[in-house]
């Protein structure tokens, strides 16, 4: 759907972007030191604004408004259908600010100003969908034990919860972790990414004009070595949800461990997308191109690996060849671009030492231009390593960019192998026409989630999350109560019996 918005709207909304400040306890503030730092355009590599820089000591007192507002406040005690409206609010406010959202979005990330607003859109969704989850799936269960007892379950929010976000889809990514954290009566302290901070500045600034309680949700922004880890360590939260990369992700476990914090992981992948010789050529191609090239190919399910069928692999690369040629790389903020910058300088280093070791590898490297009009940014041009081989560094890492490796296979045997020969296991998509083959390979693929015939679909109420490298425990639908909730069982003795008698020996 492509963002109808003026010209005139854009200037308006980049012309200043304020410096962001840390929202704790219903209150907009400096770092406690004073510290900050700048936020640059990924288009221009100009600075945005200033950023304050949080640290441990303002953890600490984000972390003391959150357990005050969930102890002392009304939130985890309230009508369920009272914070509900909350919740709704929220989503309505979002939606009342969705151009300037999606427009900042873009600004601040360089991710086309026309896949932002869909997101924005989704960010909303994602608020309204809880509030209808808790108010008809969080209930506990009932157990007849005999007839001497009747054990049934409740589940209570667990506190101040802690999360840590990273910056390739910030506002969607945030609001996928703050509203089911919310809804199930908890309290937040978010810490987004450094490189992204625009989006939760605004969710902040959302939350505050919907109106909850002083401290039921704060965000604390500053890098992840001091902010992020003060979060994993304050004894006083008691989980953390991360997304972000598999290295960060284990590192935050054994942060946590000290704690005993409960923690759920949405980390990195290397998704393969197979497709058989009688797939629909023309969709599976879409897919294929779309799943790597839309946001920037920062994305964790991207179909960074494509395994295409010996029998269709030379007409696939044409094909892929000619979209590689046409697609629209620009200004993030121009509609009409399909991709656009990377998020920094030292990631868009990253994404070309992988190019170039494609090449001494052994891959034919076949890549987009960027336009020569375009003097900064920090631009990969839409990239394929034809003549992959699965075992290569290139095929095995996370490169996190617009960056496809084609990898061919004749049995489906050796189609399977490919795909699960790989530390990841987040996403994987399977393209045929033959029924019983679509369910075996989905079924034998080591993947959270997998699409057949199918594209990137989202629906909320599915479990999120992967297997492997890629993940540990399930966000999403009702599994994201798994995760915020402590269910609790409750032991109800129906008559008198049997207690065994101690110490009334002679
Ligand atoms: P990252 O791991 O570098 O950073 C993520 C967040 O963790 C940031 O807020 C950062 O400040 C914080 N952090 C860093 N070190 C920390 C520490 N020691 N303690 C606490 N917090 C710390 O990831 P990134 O580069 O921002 O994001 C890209 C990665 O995220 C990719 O690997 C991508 O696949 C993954 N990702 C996964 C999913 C998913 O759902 N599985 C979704 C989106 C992105």
């Amino acid at each position: 759907m492509a963002l109808k918005v003026s010209e005139k709207l854009i200037s308006e909304v980049t012309a200043n972007v304020e410096d962001i400040q840390l929202y704790i306890n219903g209150e907009f503030f400096p770092a406690e030191s004073g510290a900050a730092f700048d936020n640059i355009n990924p288009y221009t590599n100009e600075k945005i604004n200033r950023t304050a820089e949080g640290r441990a000591e303002d953890i600490k007192k984000a972390v003391a408004a959150a357990k005050a507002a969930f102890e002392n406040g009304p939130w985890g005690s309230m009508k369920i259908s009272e914070r509900m409206k909350y919740i709704n609010r929220i989503a309505d406010v979002i939606d009342e600010e969705i151009e300037k959202i999606a427009i900042l979005e873009a600004y601040d990330t360089g991710l086309p100003v026309s896949q932002t607003r869909n997101m924005t859109a989704r960010s909303a969704e994602n608020f309204r969908f809880y509030a209808r989850m808790v108010e008809a799936r969080l209930h506990g269960d009932a157990y007849q034990s005999d007839s001497e007892f009747l054990n049934y379950t409740i589940h209570k929010p667990l506190g101040p919860v802690g999360l840590i976000t990273p910056w390739n889809a910030p506002f969607m990514l945030e609001t996928w972790k703050v509203a089911p954290a919310l809804a199930t009566g908890n309290t937040v302290v978010l810490k987004p990414a450094e490189l992204s901070p625009v989006s939760a500045n605004i969710l902040a600034q959302v939350i505050d004009k919907a109106g909850l309680p002083d401290g039921v949700f704060n965000v604390v922004h500053g890098y992840g070595e001091t902010a992020g880890a003060a979060l994993v360590a304050h004894p006083d939260v008691k989980a953390i949800s991360f997304t972000g990369e598999t290295s960060t992700g284990s590192l935050i476990i054994k942060n946590a461990a000290d704690s005993l914090k409960k923690t759920s992981m949405e980390l990195g992948g290397k998704s393969p997308l197979i497709i058989f010789d009688d797939a629909d050529f023309e969709r599976a191609l879409d897919a294929a191109v779309w799943g790597i090239f839309s946001f920037n190919g920062e994305r964790c399910t991207a179909n960074s690996r494509v395994l295409v069928h010996k029998s269709i692999k030379d007409a696939f690369t044409k094909a892929l060849k000619k979209r590689i040629d046409h697609i629209k790389i620009g200004d993030p903020m121009d509609p009409s671009t399909e991709l656009g910058p990377l998020i920094e300088k030292e990631h868009c280093n990253k994404v070309n030492s992988y190019i170039e070791l494609a090449g001494e590898e052994g891959c034919e490297v076949y890549q987009g231009k960027v336009p020569e009009d375009i003097k900064a940014g920090n631009f990969v041009p839409p990239t394929v390593f034809l003549n992959a081989d699965n075992s290569m560094r290139v095929c095995q890492e996370e490169i996190f960019g617009p960056v496809l490796s084609i990898i061919e296979f004749e049995k489906e045997e050796e189609a399977i192998q490919a795909a699960n020969d790989v530390k990841y296991g987040l996403a994987g998509y399977v393209w045929t026409n033959d029924l019983k083959r679509g369910h075996r390979v989905a079924q034998a693929v080591e993947a959270g989630m997998i699409w057949i015939n199918s594209q990137n679909v989202r629906d909320l109420k599915i479990p999120f999350g992967g297997m492997k490298a890629s993940g540990i425990g399930r966000e999403g639908g009702h599994y994201a109560f798994d995760f915020y909730t402590e269910p609790k069982v409750i032991h109800v003795a129906l008559g008198n019996h049997h207690i065994p008698q101690f110490g009334k020996g002679e």
